[in-house]
């Protein structure tokens, strides 16, 4: 597809600026442009065409089906946009006054109550701008508990290799060493393997929970006890709340700080690369070093001398909170704890009709997300896990999540979530049993496929490591 600027022809396009009214103000001559501003010139029908057909390229969440495990691709309510667009969210300035902005801070701190309670914290700080700028900030607090406590020997953070990728890079940015602990055969945390790693030099753990195969770990009081035993503090990883939000707490199993990715589980589009929300919360005696400024009594509180200062310009993603609160009061108590149970309904109810054909990593209940082992799949017929993923796009439908978690052969991770309907969940079972059979009868028509799409079978590796962001004119 050609681009706007491949598109544009000289002279061509409109010119509906009205005359101006204003005396011309020119700046200083070193200030002004030496060369023309390069804009692409095409005419209005042409325009709308071009986006038209970029729109139509792309595939989210509105399109269809995308279970795109860990990272919650739920519909996120239309109503929670109007909201986010009221102009009394957008028209404010960071820098304005604060007693001219005391609905936002209310908006801020009822969020913060609000998640809080869920948590089972008690202070949060809304400035990360994602999960793992979330982590970061999490293990930056517990640093600074270390530090204030003239504790400089724990240099250690624990994690398990059912975490999520992003928690060893945050412990690492902290100037952590990373001690990584084994899974039992059933998917938790091997307890012998945690006992044998504690110790004076241990800072923290780091626990996604659900893991990344979406199992809920069997034996977490006993894994934030063990922790606490020998002085180290417990995060919590709670991207992935949408499984547990409104049946149980973090703070109730032992842990001091927890993340939440407020743009996967409380209704902000993501996929695209922002903006997000990693809030923070954690347990009182955290609170001292918390980013500042906090919030206290709907004002802010920039007399905080032990925090770890700021980890982002002014408050956060604002607007990100303002739709998670939309969607909180929304629901309500009992609507949270129902979106959570259906998110785990949903995903048994897929696990247990792939399971017919495919083989599960893990065979028990699942969370929210589960984990297909495609491993015999692959000796039997030569069709890999990547070869299915690609055969789904065929057929309309987001693939999983391919080749993670590391510890799991020919992965696919599924996350359906609580806002796909039987059907839909039934359909995208009927696909996956399609391309089963065809495995077995037609291989090399996965080996080709996708068919449909506008790229077929990119250079991951290359398109990751040496991306062309810029456009050569
Ligand atoms: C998505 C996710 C993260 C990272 O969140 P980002 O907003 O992408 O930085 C961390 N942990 C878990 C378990 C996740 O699913």
């Amino acid at each position: 597809m050609d681009l706007i600027f491949e598109k544009s022809v000289p002279g061509r396009g409109l010119s509906l600026l009205p005359p101006c009214d204003v005396p011309e103000c020119l700046p200083d001559p070193e200030n002004l442009r030496q060369t023309a501003l390069r804009l692409p010139e095409i005419s209005e029908n042409d325009l709308s065409r071009h986006y038209s057909a970029l729109a139509k390229r792309t595939y989210g969440v509105n399109c269809g089906f995308y279970p795109l495990g860990s990272c919650t691709m739920k519909y996120n309510p239309k109503l929670h946009e109007d909201l986010s667009a009221l102009p009394g969210f957008t028209g404010i300035h960071p820098l304005q006054p604060e007693s001219t902005a005391k609905g936002c801070l209310r908006v801020l701190s009822l969020a913060e109550a609000y998640l809080t309670e869920i948590t089972g914290m008690n202070h949060m700080t809304f400035q990360p701008a994602a999960g793992a700028h979330g982590e970061f900030t999490g293990i930056l607090l517990i640093k600074a508990y270390h530090r204030s406590r003239g504790d400089t020997a724990r240099r250690k953070i624990l994690i398990p290799d059912s975490a999520h990728g992003t928690n060893p890079a945050s412990a690492v940015m902290n100037g952590f060493e990373i001690v990584n602990l084994p899974s039992g055969p059933d998917g938790c945390l091997d307890l012998d393997a945690l006992r044998a790693a504690v110790g004076p030099d241990t800072a923290g753990l780091m626990l996604t929970n659900p893991n990344t195969v979406g199992l809920f770990d069997k034996n977490i009081l006993e894994i934030t006890r063990i922790v606490h035993e020998v002085g180290g503090l417990n995060y919590y990883d709670g991207a992935n709340l949408n499984a547990v939000m409104g049946v149980v707490r973090p703070g109730d199993m032992g842990f001091d700080v927890v993340h939440l990715n407020l743009h996967k589980t409380f209704s902000t589009p993501h996929g695209g690369g922002g903006p997000g929300s990693g809030a923070v919360g954690c347990k009182a005696f955290l609170a001292p070093f918390l980013p500042k400024p906090v919030l206290a009594d709907a004002s802010f509180d920039y007399d905080r001398p032990q925090s770890v200062g700021k980890v982002r310009s002014f408050y956060g993603n604002f607007l990100v909170v303002v739709r998670a609160l939309a969607y909180l009061m929304t629901l309500g108590a009992e609507g949270v704890r129902e979106a959570a149970e259906n998110a785990v309904l949903n995903a048994n109810y897929l696990m247990k009709k792939l399971s017919e054909n495919y083989d599960l990593a893990f065979d028990t209940t699942c969370m929210h997300e589960f984990v297909l082992t495609l491993e015999s799949l692959k000796k039997q017929t030569g069709v890999s896990a990547m070869d299915i993923a690609k055969g789904l796009l065929d057929h309309g439908m987001h693939p999983p999540t391919m080749y993670f978690p590391l510890i799991v052969h020919e992965a696919l991770m599924l996350e359906p979530t609580e806002t796909e309907s039987r059907e839909t969940l039934d359909a995208a079972a009927a696909v996956f049993q399609s391309l089963y059979q065809l495995a077995h009868t037609d291989p090399d028509a996965l080996h080709r496929a996708p068919q449909t799409t506008p790229i077929r079978r990119p250079d991951e590796t290359l398109a990751a490591r040496k991306p062309v962001l810029r456009y050569a004119f």
